[in-house]
């Protein structure tokens, strides 16, 4: 159905045989390469192309998107299967959090039906990846501070400024950037998306080096009169906060299935070793002190599921998702950190051993308490906008 139409969300409680069926499939496509892999490609700093090729060709980039640009015509429900398995099968692809995820689900809603037919056809076969460039260094939690500009001129805007901490944009094609055209009468930026060729003339990148092991790299991009066509631009000039948040809350609920993956992956190992590992005359698993933190971890994962599925339903239904989002984002990263240090204290010496591919998960699962959005400002949006209480900034 369409997405301004507003349904009922259909919230599965029960898993039903073709999601079965797709997490089963996501979850062997990804094991086939598993964690060895992903530690050699983070070793490498590249990419995982291998395994997105895989899940392109099996149709999973983009089995959220619209059948008529060569998705699947199902909905983000689906997405959080697809990041969950690979997740949980060792592999936690943060970039199909950005380019299926915030930029497949903008275009689908904003685009024209040329940017669709040019863009969105790729994104869902893999061909063409997009980073999106929103943080700057005076406007991190605070994106009404932007200060990038884009002046229009003719058929053409202007953008100068800097964006700080851009993922992935050494290896895409396009740059989804958020710049301000305009201010509001109470002076509050007004925003437009513009896409951007990261190797437009005038724009220059600064790698930030960073302790995450992941395959995706930071930058800092310099914008020095960089010209973007106008016919780049997408939704209406000085809208693109709300087309922007069309995308936000979808990346809130896949970082969700993010830590998600993680919190399965490091539970699974850890319950397998405590059954096998003796150090006295029963396995560790036997004793509580072992046991129940990791029964505590699977409550915790099990809640934050039902949260983050509970925000991916509405959001598919076409219904307002901010809450539910920021909740499950909330809820899947205390889960995921919780779950990898409780698996590393179960593995003893070997939680850090590289053999046991566990403690190299750390940063990327700690990550999503940061980042797209700190808990502090989850706690700011349920503070003033759920229990209405005063903003102290
Ligand atoms: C690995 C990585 C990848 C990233 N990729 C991208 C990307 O691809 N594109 C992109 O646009 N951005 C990206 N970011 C940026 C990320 O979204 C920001 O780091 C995040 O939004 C926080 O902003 P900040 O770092 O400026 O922190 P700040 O806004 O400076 O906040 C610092 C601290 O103060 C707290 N704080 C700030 N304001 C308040 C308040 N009002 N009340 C209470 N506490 C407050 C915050 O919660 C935080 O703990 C990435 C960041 C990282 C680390």
């Amino acid at each position: 159905m369409s997405v301004t139409q507003q349904a009922e969300p259909v919230l599965r409680l029960v898993m039903t045989e073709e999601e079965r069926a797709l997490r089963e499939t996501v979850f062997s496509l990804t094991a086939a390469f598993g964690p060895a892999y992903y530690e050699k490609a983070n070793r490498e700093k590249r990419s995982p192309v291998e395994l997105w090729s895989a899940l392109a060709d099996g149709g999973f980039l983009g089995v959220h998107l619209p059948e008529e640009y060569g998705g699947g015509g199902m909905g983000l429900q689906e997405l959080t299967a697809v990041l969950e398995e690979t997740g949980a099968a060792g592999v936690p692809l943060l970039g199909l959090l950005v380019s299926p995820g915030i930029i497949g689900t903008i275009l689908s809603r904003h685009g024209t039906q040329e940017q669709k037919d040019k863009w969105l056809r790729r994104i869902a076969d893999g061909s063409m990846k997009f980073s999106f460039g929103l943080t700057e260094p005076n406007a991190g939690s605070n994106s009404h501070n932007l200060e990038t500009t884009a002046v229009r001129q003719g058929d053409t805007y202007v953008v100068n400024g800097q964006k700080y901490y851009i993922s992935g944009v050494d290896e895409c094609d396009l740059i989804c950037l958020v710049v301000r055209t305009g201010r509001s009468a109470n002076g509050r930026g007004e925003l437009t998306l513009l896409m951007v060729d990261p190797n437009a003339p005038g724009l220059t990148r600064q790698p930030i080096e960073t302790v995450l092991e992941e395959p995706e790299k930071q930058f800092t991009l310099f914008f020095d009169n960089v010209e973007v066509p106008a016919e780049n631009r997408v939704g209406e000039e000085g809208k693109g906060l709300r087309v922007a948040f069309d995308g936000l809350n979808p990346e809130r609920i896949l970082s969700a299935a993010v830590s998600l993956g993680v919190a399965r992956y490091a539970l699974d190992k850890a319950t397998k070793y405590a059954r096998d590992r003796k150090v006295w005359s029963t396995p560790i698993g036997a004793h509580q002190a072992i046991a129940h933190p990791l029964a505590e971890a699977k409550v915790k994962y099990d809640l934050a599921r039902f949260a983050m599925q509970r925000a991916a339903a509405l959001y598919d239904a076409g219904l307002d998702a901010g809450e539910a989002s920021n909740i499950a984002k909330l809820a899947a990263a205390e889960a995921g950190v919780f779950c990898l240090d409780r698996a590393i204290q179960t593995h003893g010496g070997n939680g850090v051993a590289r053999e046991y591919q566990l403690a190299n998960y750390w940063f990327l699962a700690r990550l999503q308490l940061i980042a797209p959005v700190s808990r502090e400002m989850i706690l700011n949006f349920i503070s003033e906008h759920t229990l209405n209480l005063p903003r102290s900034y």
